[in-house]
């Protein structure tokens, strides 16, 4: 092998420690299968205080207190914490970066109580990304690549272009930045840029600003060596148009060259049907009869009634615009015609949930719904479900169509993003792993639903759909070969 690489991964959301959504998943898996690869790397984080010190062994690590950090006029400190993620071959490193103004809150970008975005968003992810440049020069390890993701990083390609352009720690190391999802910008008023620290000239249509704001996405996508997003399709599309690419598809087209899409992989570990402590009864594709004694125990904590003649729809799903259950609330009642349950677990906007309270009302033997967020009932749903619905206007890789294939639980999605590549349309004859549609259009979700539902009545083209996408390898060994292979081109000299 040649030499093996450092790299320092950054991100705001890693799992177990924080999650809002598929960046936490992305930001444990991918470093993990990088480490079994043979290569070192490190994570950085913030230390929010709802991290537990305990439960997670957090360390103090001496050589890294009280690190001065400028943001503004201000200099804060920064304390370093360091923990592990734990692999089937290695431990991956993670270090907290802890600052009580910034940090020592309940949420992770927003305040629990009201859902409303923190304020100070823009010096929080200031602090963390000069923090983490600070955080490295003080510890003396240089990687060879920084690696951050989304816009809560997006600082550090500049800073160190900027900042830090003459330091000769930084000088040989390359940045990739990987967007999860173009929706997400940090977008501020222009009266932040100055609490950056960065020069005036970064301020520009070629850099920082975009209509008229100072956007740290675009910063990112502006200086980053390389960037990378998490599907090819959706690679394509951010550079096509401004429904997906939010208004910087200009850029990203300017870009085309440095943009790679990589799919996203699943941690097989956590998503494992025969190995997960979650789902009532564990079982495999040999043992796929199993199944049924999750779905069993799913309608009975909802109290609804099994019968092995109508399927179950599961979902997980954020309430929010992208996932497209503005279609689920038109089609559903038509949907329930057909016999099936429909199991929700999802969070997010009041009024949708409100909407789906109100068919719940009026159909409870049929719908069952849980708003918040719930790891354990996720696994139970992804087992306990025939079908997975994922209706998204835009899903930059998505990760639930993967769980649920692995768990032999048939999706249902709109053709876009990483669900167009990851899920290929049923053919007669038992050929394909799940359903899709095209046209974001209630009329179509349904008739997809429906189509399903006919499927499910021949249980023996069902089961091979089944055994179809359980026999998918969706680990990310192949994506984190990928990955190495783009960090080795953008180290050429
Ligand atoms: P996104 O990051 O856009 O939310 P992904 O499909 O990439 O979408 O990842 C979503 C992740 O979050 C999955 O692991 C999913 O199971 C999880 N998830 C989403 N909503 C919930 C919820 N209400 N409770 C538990 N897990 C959830």
């Amino acid at each position: 092998m040649s030499k093996p690489l450092n790299i320092l991964f950054v991100s705001s959301e890693v799992e177990p420690f924080a999650k809002t959504g598929g960046l936490a998943d992305v930001s444990s898996a991918l470093p993990r299968a990088i480490k079994d690869l043979g290569h070192e790397i490190r994570i950085v984080m913030p230390r929010y205080r709802f991290i537990s010190e305990r439960r997670f062994r957090l360390h103090d690590i001496i050589r890294l207190k009280d690190i001065p950090i400028p943001v503004g006029d201000s200099v804060h400190n920064g304390n370093v914490k360091s923990s592990f993620i734990m692999n089937l071959k290695e431990k991956v490193q993670v270090y907290f970066l802890d600052n009580e103004t910034f940090f020592g809150r309940e949420g992770v970008y927003q305040n629990p109580a009201n859902k409303k975005d923190y304020k100070d968003n823009d010096e929080r992810f200031i602090f963390f990304a000069r923090g983490v440049l600070e955080t490295l020069k003080r510890l003396g390890w240089q990687p060879e690549v920084i690696h951050c993701n989304d816009w809560q990083t997006g600082l550090i390609p500049v800073m160190m272009k900027t900042i830090y352009k003459h330091d000769p720690f930084f000088k040989n190391i390359k940045t990739v930045f990987t967007i999860h999802n173009m929706a997400y910008q940090g977008a501020f008023p222009p009266d932040s840029f100055k609490k950056s620290g960065l020069p005036d000239e970064v301020f520009h249509h070629n850099g920082a600003e975009a209509y008229g704001k100072f956007n740290f996405l675009k910063t990112a996508l502006s200086y980053a060596d390389s960037i990378t997003t998490v599907s090819e399709k959706y690679a394509r599309e951010i550079c096509e148009s401004t429904e997906f690419g939010a208004g910087l598809e200009g850029l990203l087209a300017h870009r085309k060259r440095d943009l790679h899409g990589l799919l996203n992989g699943i941690d097989p570990i956590t998503w494992d049907p025969s190995n997960d402590n979650f789902i009532f009864r564990k079982y495999d594709a040999k043992s796929i009869e199993a199944k049924a004694e999750n779905k069993k125990a799913l309608l009975k904590r909802f109290d609804m009634e099994y019968d092995p003649q109508r399927p179950v729809i599961g979902a997980i799903t954020r309430l929010v615009h992208q996932k497209g259950f503005d279609l689920v609330l038109e089609s559903l009642e038509e949907m329930l015609k057909s016999g099936v349950h429909f199991v929700m677990l999802a969070s997010g906007d009041k009024e949708m949930e409100a909407k789906f309270e109100k068919l719940h009302k009026k159909h409870p033997k049929q719908i069952a719904l849980v708003f918040g967020f719930d790891e354990e009932l996720a696994h139970m749903i992804e087992a306990g479900s025939d079908m997975f619905l994922m209706p998204s206007r835009y899903e930059p890789c998505g990760l639930n169509q993967m769980y649920s294939m692995r768990y032999g639980t048939i999706p249902i999605v709109r053709a876009t993003g990483g669900l167009d590549d990851t899920v290929e349309d049923y053919q007669p004859g038992g050929k394909g792993t799940g359903f899709k549609f095209e046209a974001y259009d209630h009329h179509e979700l349904l008739k997809t639903v429906q189509r399903a539902v006919q499927v499910y009545q021949k249980p023996e083209e069902w089961k091979k759909l089944m055994r179809n996408g359980m026999a998918m390898d969706y680990s990310w060994e192949h994506s984190a070969k990928k990955y190495i292979a783009l960090y080795r081109d953008i180290l050429k000299p």
